[in-house]
C-alpha cells in the first residue's frame, strides 16, 4: 500500500488539560473521589486515547453505557473498575458481565431477577429519585428482587444539576431516603454539575463526564475546566467572490462587495450540522464568518480580516464548549459526541 497522504482534519486532544480537569474534579468531590463516564467513546473523544490518561491521573471507576463499549476500556483498566449503566437487559448480557467481571448497574426488578437467576454476584444499583429514565422507584426498593442484590454502589443520577433548581434537594432527600432501604458499600449521585452544587451531593463517589472533556455545565466550573478538544481544518480551497455573487446550498449568502473565501473541508458527517450557519471561526484574533449554509462536506469562510491564510493552512474551530454551544445552540453533550471518524 502506498502511503497515506496527510490528513485534511484533525483532532488534538490536549492530554493535559483532560488529566487536570479530573483532578480538579476529584479535589471538588471533597471526600469523595472522581470517577469518569467514558461512554460514547469518551464523548467522541476516543477511549482508546482518553481512559488512560483519566487511570494516570489517578481513576479509579469508569462508566459506559452499553456492553459494546467495553472491549476498548477493557484494553487499560481492570475489569473490577468498569460499570454498564445500561445493566443486564437479558441473560446473555448477565454472562458477559460474570466472563469478564464488568460490573453492571442494575437498573429495574426485571434486571435484578435476570442477574439473580444468572448467578448473581457484585453489582450496582440505580434507584430513580425523579428523572425517570433509568433505575427502580423507591417503592421498589424493598422488593425481594432487590433485596437479593449483593450491591456494591447505590447510585442516583440528576436532571437538573446544571440549573438551580428546588429538584436538585428534592432528588438528594429521595436519595437519602433510600439509602436506609438498600444495604449497599456505597453511595454516587453526582454528574460533572453535580459536582459543583457542593459537598452534600458528593457521596462516596462522583461521576463526572462532561466537566472532564471540557463541558462546562454550571459557572462554577468555569475557571477550573480547560478545553480538551481541539479539531482542526484545512482550507481546501480559496476564491475571490464578486458583489452580488452567492455561497453555498439555495445561495443564502451574497456577497455585497467582492470579497475572498476559503473552502474549508469540514461537513455534516464530521458533526458540523447546519446549527453552524451564522457561527464565525476565530483564528489569530481574526474574526471569520461561516457563509451560507453547510453545504454537505464544506463551510465557506470569510477570509476578508485574514489575507494571509491560504490553500493547505489549518484553521481551528471555536470548540470553546460554552461559546460553541451559543453560537450552535447545540448542547455542550451534542458538540462533543458528534464529531465524526474523519479526524484523525
Ligand atoms: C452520563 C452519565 C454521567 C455523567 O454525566 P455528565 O453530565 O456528563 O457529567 C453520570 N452518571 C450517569 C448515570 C450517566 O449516565
Amino acid at each position: 500500500m502506498a502511503d497515506r497522504p496527510p490528513p485534511t482534519l484533525r483532532l488534538h486532544i490536549d492530554k493535559d488539560a483532560l488529566a487536570q480537569n479530573w483532578r480538579a474534579l476529584d479535589r471538588l468531590s471533597g471526600p469523595a473521589r472522581a470517577g469518569a463516564a467514558v461512554k460514547a467513546d469518551c464523548y467522541g473523544l476516543g477511549a482508546n486515547t482518553c481512559v488512560p490518561v483519566l487511570r494516570n491521573a489517578g481513576c479509579r471507576d469508569f462508566f459506559v453505557a452499553h456492553w459494546s463499549e467495553v472491549p476498548a476500556v477493557l484494553e487499560h483498566v481492570p475489569a473490577e473498575q468498569l460499570s454498564v449503566l445500561h445493566g443486564v437487559g437479558c441473560a446473555a448480557e448477565a454472562e458477559y458481565a460474570r466472563a469478564t467481571g464488568v460490573r453492571p448497574v442494575i437498573d429495574s426488578l426485571r434486571q435484578a431477577q435476570i442477574w439473580t437467576e444468572g448467578g448473581g454476584g457484585p453489582c450496582h444499583l440505580m434507584v430513580d429519585t425523579g428523572i425517570n429514565r433509568l433505575g427502580i422507584s423507591l417503592g421498589e426498593a424493598s422488593d425481594p428482587a432487590i433485596q437479593a442484590l449483593s450491591v456494591e454502589v447505590l447510585m442516583s443520577h440528576l436532571a437538573c444539576a446544571d440549573e438551580d433548581s428546588d429538584k436538585n434537594t428534592a432528588q438528594l432527600g429521595a436519595f437519602r431516603e433510600v439509602m436506609n432501604k438498600v444495604a449497599h458499600r456505597e453511595t454516587s449521585l453526582a454528574n460533572s454539575a453535580g459536582v459543583a452544587l457542593g459537598s452534600k451531593f458528593s457521596f462516596d463517589l462522583t461521576r463526572p463526564g462532561l466537566a472532564l472533556y471540557g463541558g462546562v455545565p454550571r459557572p462554577e466550573l468555569a475557571d477550573t475546566i480547560r478545553q480538551v478538544a481541539f479539531p482542526q481544518a484545512r482550507i481546501i480551497q480559496t476564491r475571490q467572490i464578486e458583489a452580488g455573487e452567492s455561497v453555498g446550498y439555495n445561495a443564502t449568502f451574497t456577497a455585497s462587495s467582492a470579497m475572498r473565501v476559503g473552502v474549508v473541508s469540514l461537513g455534516y458527517a464530521d458533526g458540523i450540522l447546519r446549527n453552524w450557519g451564522g457561527a464565525h471561526f476565530e483564528e489569530g484574533g481574526k474574526h471569520l464568518p461561516i457563509l451560507g449554509k453547510v453545504s454537505m462536506d464544506m463551510i465557506v469562510l470569510d477570509l476578508t480580516d485574514a489575507p494571509e491564510i491560504g490553500e493547505g493552512d489549518w484553521v481551528s474551530l471555536p470548540y470553546h464548549l460554552p461559546d460553541a454551544a451559543r453560537q450552535t445552540s447545540l448542547s455542550q453533550y451534542e458538540l462533543l459526541t458528534v464529531l465524526g471518524h474523519r479526524f484523525g
